[in-house]
């Protein structure tokens, strides 16, 4: 293919809480959802390690979160879609919110910019509160900026922690 138009990247969050009855432990989950990305028209550019970290909410589990970039002609809604065929097929159910959740697959950033349907906002809307996201993101991605506030994910994570005393803003995964 020609470097002449380079291909749209996403940012996408990785999460899970939950084993996997084939993959295993979430780290293990997450692993497998990284090779599940890759397909002919997403192609793995870069993914962070792979962190684990407290849970929020009612659920008491572990969470692995990672961050991965995607290079892919598809649009933000084809996108979410096959995010979303990609969770069913690791057995996500419906309702999970909070609670245990084999695979949660969230678009952080997108090169296009911004994105907002009844469906879809982008960047994700809870992006600048969560050091679980913004620190793997800036593993791979410190320079990209968000198109909205226009800071770097460095100086968002910066800006989180220094925040952190008195930041409220706790919201689930
Ligand atoms: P949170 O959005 O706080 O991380 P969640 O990931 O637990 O919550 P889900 O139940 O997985 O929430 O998703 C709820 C809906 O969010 C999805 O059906 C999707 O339509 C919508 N959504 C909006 N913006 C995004 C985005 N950037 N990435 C993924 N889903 C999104
Ligand atoms: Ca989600
Ligand atoms: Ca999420």
């Amino acid at each position: 293919m020609s470097n002449a138009t380079p291909l749209p990247l996403y940012a996408i969050s990785l999460g899970s809480n939950r084993r996997h009855v084939r993959f295993g432990d979430p780290r293990q989950v997450l692993m497998a959802a990284l090779a599940a990305l890759e397909s002919d028209d997403i192609e793995a550019v870069d993914a962070s390690p792979i962190i684990a970290s407290a849970p929020l909410g009612p659920s008491r589990r572990r969470y692995a979160n990672a961050v991965a970039l995607v290079a892919s002609p598809l649009s933000p809604p084809e996108m979410l879609e096959r995010l979303q065929a990609i969770e069913a097929a690791f057995g996500r159910r419906t309702g999970q919110r909070w609670s245990a959740r084999t695979l949660d697959l969230d678009i952080l950033l997108w090169s296009g910019g911004a994105w907002s349907d009844a469906a879809l906002n982008i960047p994700h809307p809870a992006l600048t509160t969560r050091d679980f996201v913004l620190g793997p993101l800036r593993a791979i991605a410190p320079d990209w900026r968000h198109p909205l506030n226009s800071h770097t994910v460095r100086q968002m994570a910066a800006r989180l922690v220094r925040a952190k005393p008195v930041d409220r803003a706790a919201s689930p995964h």
